[in-house]
């Protein structure tokens, strides 16, 4: 008799999102003409670039001839993204990575969602809170926590909860743990980490020999000088962390699908009997078990993005995306509101009113001003008391969003 895994029954579900998707629903059954905005999605709406579009059509090209056509790639991505990646990615930070070290993908969600799958099965996990949901569901599918409690948390899953005091920066454990999310720029506080703390993670995990898995989908929009963008421009981080990185929100490849991760050599973690082994050869192992590669066109259309073209193309959409960031930002904060984020990141961070919890705020922003955003809840404990706007909508929708905010009594 084949049995389920019943980690999976663990998950209250994405109850919070769902439960989101019927309010805004129900809204627009009761109230045909409204008309609402959407300020929730965390997906872009700028198409791609004309650099990518004509090196896809190349590409599709190529794959109409039989002297051209391409059949499985490498798993790990074709050399010419993997040097394009280096070359534009780390070599300006000064960061050397080798190209064995890079593994295409086709998502950092797949990445950060999979990678848990190398660590023993007793791991404990450590994660951000905010944040992106995955990291936790993903352990609980593992069984590397407890039940779902009544506070809102996994019981055997350390929560490394930031406050606005600390700028939302992951407090640090109080009890040892073995894999350690950050995100950075965060989803969904739209904060980033302080490189002085980014050291100290990197300390702590060489003093545990924990591993930091490191998020950072989101660099492209960094904005600020100094602000770290690989967690390798921290010395020894190359001994610690996997970093995650994506073109999904730098270059619009939501639907298109292409990301990399980067797991450097000199990142190793012991066995059932202590001895050290390459973390490095074990997701070579496992992504040449479980994947087989992404498409040629779309790393055709990835390698475009670093050409002079697709770099100015690219950045000229994010401009567009950060520029609804600062009218969010700078609009909330005229009617008087406390705001996070939306500087190195396409996420607003809207502290709530005393009083209010996140998911009853949703409720009364879509009354009021009918616009939909999401409850912090959703992202964690942590997230209670807040609410994240994104920056990826239609310019004047945004402004028109904005509007009605600032002229409605929220609380
Ligand atoms: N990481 C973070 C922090 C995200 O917010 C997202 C998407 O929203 C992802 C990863 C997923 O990226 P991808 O589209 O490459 O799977």
């Amino acid at each position: 008799m084949a049995r389920i895994n019943s980690n999976y029954l663990k998950l209250p579900g994405s109850y919070l999102f769902a439960e989101m998707k019927r309010k805004t629903d129900a809204y627009k059954a009761a109230h045909p003409e409204a008309d609402i905005i959407r300020l929730g999605i965390g997906d872009v709406t700028r198409p791609l670039v004309p650099a990518v579009i004509d090196a896809m059509h190349r590409a599709v090209g190529e794959m109409g001839s039989a002297e051209t056509f391409r059949g499985y790639g490498p798993e790990q991505g074709y050399d010419f993204l993997i040097e394009a990646i280096i070359a534009n990615e780390y070599a300006p930070l000064g960061v050397e990575v080798a190209a064995d070290e890079v593994f295409v993908s086709d998502g950092s969600k797949c990445d950060v969602g999979n990678i848990q799958e190398i660590f023993s099965s007793d791991a404990r996990v450590a994660i951000g809170d905010p944040v992106y949901p995955v990291y936790l569901d993903s352990n609980v599918m593992a069984g590397r926590s407890g039940g779902f409690g009544p506070s809102g948390r996994f019981a055997g899953i350390t929560y490394l909860t930031g406050t606005e005091e600390s700028g939302f920066a992951p407090a640090f454990p109080r009890e040892p743990v073995d894999l350690i999310y950050l995100c950075s720029p965060n989803n969904p506080t739209g904060t980033v980490l302080p490189r002085e703390e980014l050291a100290r993670w990197v300390a702590y995990a060489k003093e545990h020999e924990a591993v930091i898995l490191y998020d950072s989908a989101y660099s492209a929009y960094i904005r600020e000088a100094g602000v770290v963008r690989s967690i390798y421009e921290i010395p020894g981080a190359r001994e610690v962390a996997i970093e995650f990185k994506s073109f999904s929100k730098t270059a619009g490849f939501t639907g298109v699908r292409c990301a990399f991760t980067v797991v450097p050599k000199e990142l190793k973690r012991r066995d059932d009997r202590g001895v050290p082994q390459s973390v490095n050869a074990l997701w070579l192992r496992r992504q040449c078990t479980k994947f087989n590669g992404v498409s040629y066109i779309v790393q055709r259309g990835a390698e475009a993005v670093y050409t002079p073209g697709g770099m100015r193309q690219t950045r000229e959409v994010i401009d567009y995306y950060m520029e609804n960031a600062a009218i969010i930002r700078d609009g909330l904060e005229a009617a008087g509101y406390r705001v996070f984020g939306g500087k190195n990141a396409p996420y607003i961070w809207w502290k709530l009113p005393a009083g209010l919890d996140s998911m009853s705020f949703a409720d009364k922003l879509l009354n009021t001003c009918q616009v939909v955003g999401t409850p912090g809840v959703g992202f964690g404990p942590g997230g209670e008391g807040y609410f994240r706007l994104t920056a990826f909508g239609d310019r004047n929708r945004t402004r028109e969003a904005v509007e009605r905010i600032r002229n409605a009594n929220l609380g």
